[in-house]
């Protein structure tokens, strides 16, 4: 698929080379080089997709990154160089979906952009609908914010943890596979023998099954996948 690509970039070369690939690969590109005039197209013709370089002048990509977060779902890919590792850690845990590093790898941008663009696809056709678990069991899964909550005790979630559960109980009975639940946690491609859905699996049931080893609610469909169980009188 396709879809719209806001640059923001104060580097004019960088930027102009990357706007010009993207539009190669079929992108809708629009470019700014600060946060005013990004906030400028997000107000007119929101996109699907910020590029964001983190060294900009004024305001710097982690505070848009932290701002838009709050306030949206728009995927962030952050721009960093090589010496950035510190800002690329603390851009992620304030929501950014992915990086790249500065110099690119043209088709690795590009496959990371072409996997955010699939998962947000994916995110607006499972958004929350009547069907969508809100309690089960003992417990109200609080969206908002990102947490389960029941009489007893209150259990955060990781973002990751937040992400498979979302898409999970969100739509009950439905199995996602292995792969499919990588790109929603933004993992991107699993490799073989990777562990890391059983082992999010394995973490969010300590938290929310009586019996993790047996549990009523994530419930593993054998060569497939996961699914969450749908509650009696649904
Ligand atoms: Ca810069």
């Amino acid at each position: 698929m396709t879809g719209h690509v806001l640059i923001v970039e104060d580097d004019r070369v960088t930027r102009m080379r990357l706007a010009g690939y993207l539009r190669e690969q079929g992108y809708r590109v629009t470019e700014v080089a600060d946060a005013e005039a990004m906030q400028q197209v997000i107000d007119t013709d929101p996109p699907e997709i910020l590029l964001l370089d983190i060294g900009l002048g004024g305001k710097d990509g982690l505070t848009i990154t932290r701002e838009q977060r709050a306030r949206s779902r728009v995927g962030i890919i952050l721009l960093t160089s090589r010496d950035e590792q510190v800002d690329r850690i603390v851009g992620l845990e304030m929501g950014a979906d992915d990086y790249v590093t500065k110099p690119f790898d043209r088709r690795e941008l590009a496959a990371r952009i072409k996997n955010l663009m699939a998962r947000i696809a994916d995110i607006g056709q499972s958004a929350p609908t009547a069907a969508a678990v809100d309690s089960f069991g003992p417990w109200h899964f609080d969206r908002i914010r990102r947490r389960l909550v029941s009489a007893a005790r209150i259990e955060p979630l990781s973002g990751q943890e937040f992400d498979l559960l979302d898409a999970l109980a969100g739509n009950p009975g439905v199995v996602f596979g292995r792969a499919r639940l990588s790109e929603i946690v933004g993992r991107g491609d699993l490799r073989p023998g990777d562990r890391t859905i059983d082992v999010l699996v394995g973490r969010l049931r300590r938290k929310l099954e009586a019996d993790p080893a047996n549990p009523d609610w994530l419930l593993t469909r054998a060569g497939m996948g996961y699914c969450f169980a749908v509650p009696e009188g649904s």
